[in-house]
């Protein structure tokens, strides 16, 4: 019954139900969590959105948004669902809407549905002499639609904010069916409580977002790259702090990373060359941006180095000194995500610690996960200029194996972890969202009231717990 309504507003070739067609939807990119669906559904329009979340409420079957399916988190999985006991859910795809409606390069705007893939995104910016500032590893797969839903951060964080920054408004369908248009691009709008916000960050629980409007930023027409190296995490928070001082907000860009790291991405992707020193215990890729193309980043970037010498802080440092080198810095920094699902059973964390913290945030999370489980490497790789670090303490693929309580040894690491982050006022997931995975965590860390105010949002927006269950709250 319900698979034929669905046929009839979206068509039948857009209504998978075979395990083969299904198959990439409910399992997530590092296959650690899967489940059963009744079926992936790819509407093309608004319309056609709309339509499906009612025939969905009115079946009373659970529906799930799914964008490019690249959550770290297991957010857009339907994890442990199955049909045998009615749990399974509908799969939403967005896939199909991806057109982009509008480019206004004088206002600074542009409009896209929501499925539109953030590469292309950048790219239609970027044929307009702007720049769409959110930059991440995922960016050829993720979508505008779940980027927003998550409240991504990525790279580009620095100069430009983080996801919530560029978005001006949105088109969503609302769990009884209805559309709310918000798609406005106004940049000043004090019209009561700013509902665009619910949204942002609210990963697929209150609406399904179908089109945006987000704000672009001129192209930058300079660049100055440059891979540097560390003795110490604190040696690096000296060099970002003269960066600022010299370069203010032309910094686009200060992406951390270990030893360890290093290692993963140069065994996994043996055709990297690193650009300096493999033997480091830190390097740091740096990047400074300008609009105005005569000006000397070059030189300004020679100078900070020349500072940092004389001062010890750097150990070793290269420049870019042509796009194929800057684009070979940053291969570096994109292959971190694969080459570390291949390195081992990685328990991935997104933290967050005030800025000034990050050192001393490391050396006690090094310290207090090392002294329960001392056979793990600490991985790491931090935006560092925002305070976000991934800290992963990663096993052995064989060790792993060796695990009875794997999914309790894992809460159990990321738990030490998190306590560690928030002893420094810090929170335990900066730009990756709550998801699955983290749903505990955000019951354990988050106050009572906060909890409460959360809940009654979501059952208000959402009364029958219709849109993904079992993630965020
Ligand atoms: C290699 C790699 C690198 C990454 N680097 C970063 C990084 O630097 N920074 C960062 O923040 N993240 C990063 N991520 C995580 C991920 O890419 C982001 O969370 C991204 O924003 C998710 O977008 P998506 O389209 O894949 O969403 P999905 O994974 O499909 O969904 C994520 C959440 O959004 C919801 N959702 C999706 N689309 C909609 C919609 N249209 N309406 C309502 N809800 C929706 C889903 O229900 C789910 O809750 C990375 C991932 C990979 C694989």
């Amino acid at each position: 019954m319900l698979l034929n309504q669905l046929r009839e507003h979206v068509g039948t070739a857009h209504v998978l139900t075979d395990e083969a067609d299904v198959a990439p939807y409910v399992q997530d990119w590092r296959g650690r969590y899967r489940g059963e669906v009744i079926a992936v559904v790819q509407p093309a329009t608004t319309q056609e959105v709309a339509a499906v979340v009612q025939c969905c409420a009115k079946a009373g079957v659970k529906l799930i948004p799914q964008g490019g399916h690249t959550s770290m988190v297991g957010g857009a999985t339907p994890v442990g669902t199955q049909r045998s006991d009615g749990t399974a859910p509908v799969v939403l795809s967005l896939r199909r809407m991806n057109r982009i409606l509008e480019v206004d390069p004088v206002g600074n705007t542009l409009i896209a549905q929501a499925g539109c893939v953030l590469q292309t995104i950048q790219e239609e910016a970027a044929r307009h002499g702007r720049l769409y500032g959110v930059t991440l590893g995922a960016e050829g797969s993720c979508q505008i639609g779940g980027n927003i839903s998550t409240n991504a951060g990525g790279t580009g964080v620095l100069k430009y904010g983080n996801t919530r920054e560029q978005v001006l408004g949105l088109e969503v369908v609302l769990p009884d069916g209805r559309i709310w248009n918000g798609l406005r691009t106004l940049r000043k709008d004090n019209t009561g409580y700013n509902l665009k916000h619910l949204f942002i960050g609210g990963e697929g629980t209150l609406g399904i977002i179908t089109a945006v409007a987000v704000r672009l930023h001129p192209q930058p027409a300079i660049t100055s790259t440059a891979w540097l190296t560390f003795d110490s995490v604190d040696n690096a928070l000296a060099c970002l702090a003269l960066l600022q001082t010299m370069a203010g907000d032309r910094i686009a860009g200060y992406e951390l990373l270990n030893q360890l790291q290093l290692q993963a991405v140069l065994t996994h992707f043996p055709s990297v060359r690193l650009p300096t020193d493999a033997q480091a215990p830190y390097a740091v890729l740096v990047e400074l941006s300008d609009t105005y193309a005569k000006a000397d980043l070059q030189g300004l970037m020679e100078d900070a180095l020349s500072q940092l010498f004389e001062r010890g802080l750097v150990r070793d440092a290269a420049i870019a000194t042509s796009e194929s080198q800057r684009a070979a810095f940053w291969h570096i920094r994109h292959s971190i995500s694969e080459s570390n699902r291949k390195a081992g059973m990685g328990l991935s964390t997104d933290v967050a610690v005030p800025v000034k913290s990050v050192a001393l945030f490391i050396e006690q999370a090094s310290q207090a996960v090392q002294a329960r489980w001392p056979q793990l490497d600490i991985v790491l790789v931090a935006h560092m200029g925002d305070g976000n670090v991934h800290f992963i303490p990663r096993f052995s693929f064989e060790e792993w194996a060796r695990i009875p309580n794997q999914g309790e040894v894992a809460d159990a690491v990321r738990a030490v972890v998190h306590d560690v982050a928030v002893s420094f006022g810090g929170t335990f997931s900066a730009e990756h969202g709550v998801g699955h995975v983290l749903v505990k965590e955000l019951v354990r860390l988050r106050s009572p009231l906060e909890l409460e105010l959360m809940k009654r949002i979501r059952s208000t927006l959402d009364p029958h717990a219709l849109l993904n269950p079992g993630k965020l709250l």
